[in-house]
Parts: C-alpha cells; structure tokens; sequence
C-alpha cells in the first residue's frame, strides 16, 4: 500500500493508495466523467490549488504532471469521490486503461473518507481515435493487401505510428491509406486495477 498526502494552500488535501488486491467482482459500477476542473497554478506554473467537481475525475496536463513529478509526486489525475466528494489522486503509477471509452469497468475504487466501495468507469481516459491504414506488400509478383488498426489522437500521429512500425518500399509498397473508424478496440480485460483514495 502507497499513500501520500499532501495540502496544498487554497486547495485540498489529497491523497492515494493503490494496491493490487484483488477485490470481489459483486461491488456497483458507477460511471465517472472526465472534467476540467478549475485549476490554479503558481509563476513556475506549478499547481497549487484545484476546484474538484464531485464525482468527475481531471486529467492532469503534462506540465503539470512534470512540475509535480519534479518535486517527487508521481500524479496522473485527480478524482472526486462519487458519493462524498473527497479528492484524491490517481498515481503516476496507476495502470493507465487504454479502452478507449469503452464504458468498462477501469478501476476498483475505495473511499477512505465515507467507505465507498465500487468499480469506476473512468470515462474518456483515453482520447484516441481508432484509425485503420490499408496497405500493400510485394514477395515475388504477388501484391498482398492489409489492414491494420492503430490508436492516435490525429491522422498525424496515426501515419506518424504507421511508418514508425513498417519499411517504406522494402516492406510496404504502397499505403492505400488512413482512414478514422468508428468504433473501439475491445479491451484487454486482464488487468486489474485498484484505487483507494
Ligand atoms: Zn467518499
């Protein structure tokens, strides 16, 4: 068990707790939206004090995550407990779930404030869209087509990964092309994830 606790001037105290416990699967699951809460930050830009918005997490931005992290707390986002509003943080450490929005349970959740035992749906964790490149190979006379799917947040980024993972010409003879889907990779459902706040 981890826990950290920290106040900030103006804001609130937060703390975290992470385990790997394996919980029962019969506990609530209660949605989570994803909110920018109102946050304050010092000169340097550091953040200082935050206006939590109960039951909404808040992705931290990556300059704040690297101030935080600079003064050794490792703080990915921060969250407000569905049932009591009590604020903690979701650690650098936490097992990021890259579903995409899917609406699955991400995270068993523990309130240390009112008890509260449930499984979140972190929604809008990840913000990429799921894009699929068509491409072709060549062995010999014999022109093969494929299609591969990828997460990026832009179509910039997707051919970006693309030809980050394939040789031009040697192996790829022609990208057809990247096109947005609609619709997401089914989650990997191995990981098991726990958040005590
Ligand atoms: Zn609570």
């Amino acid at each position: 068990m981890l826990a950290e606790r920290a106040t900030t001037e103006g804001g609130q105290a937060v703390s975290d707790e992470l385990s790997s416990t394996t919980v029962t699967q019969s506990v609530p699951v209660v949605d989570m939206p994803r909110a920018e809460w109102s946050r304050y930050h010092d000169p340097e830009g550091a953040l200082y004090a935050i206006n939590p918005v109960k039951g909404t997490w808040c992705l931290l931005s990556a300059e704040e995550q690297g101030k935080l992290a600079s003064a050794g707390k490792y703080v990915r986002a921060l969250l407000s407990c569905p049932h009591c509003a009590h604020t903690g943080i979701v650690p650098g450490s936490f097992d990021v779930p890259m579903d995409n929005g899917h609406g699955k349970p991400n995270a068993d959740f523990q309130c240390q404030a009112c008890g509260l035992v449930c499984r979140l749906v972190l929604r809008r964790w990840d913000t990429r869209k799921l894009f699929c490149a068509a491409y072709e190979t060549r062995a010999g006379e014999t022109i093969a087509a494929h299609k591969e799917y990828l997460h990026a947040v832009d179509l910039e980024e997707a051919q970006k990964f693309f030809w980050s993972q394939h040789t031009p010409i040697l192996e790829v003879t022609k990208l057809v092309g990247i096109a947005p889907v609609v619709g997401f990779h089914v989650p990997d459902g191995k990981n098991d994830r726990k958040l005590i706040v």
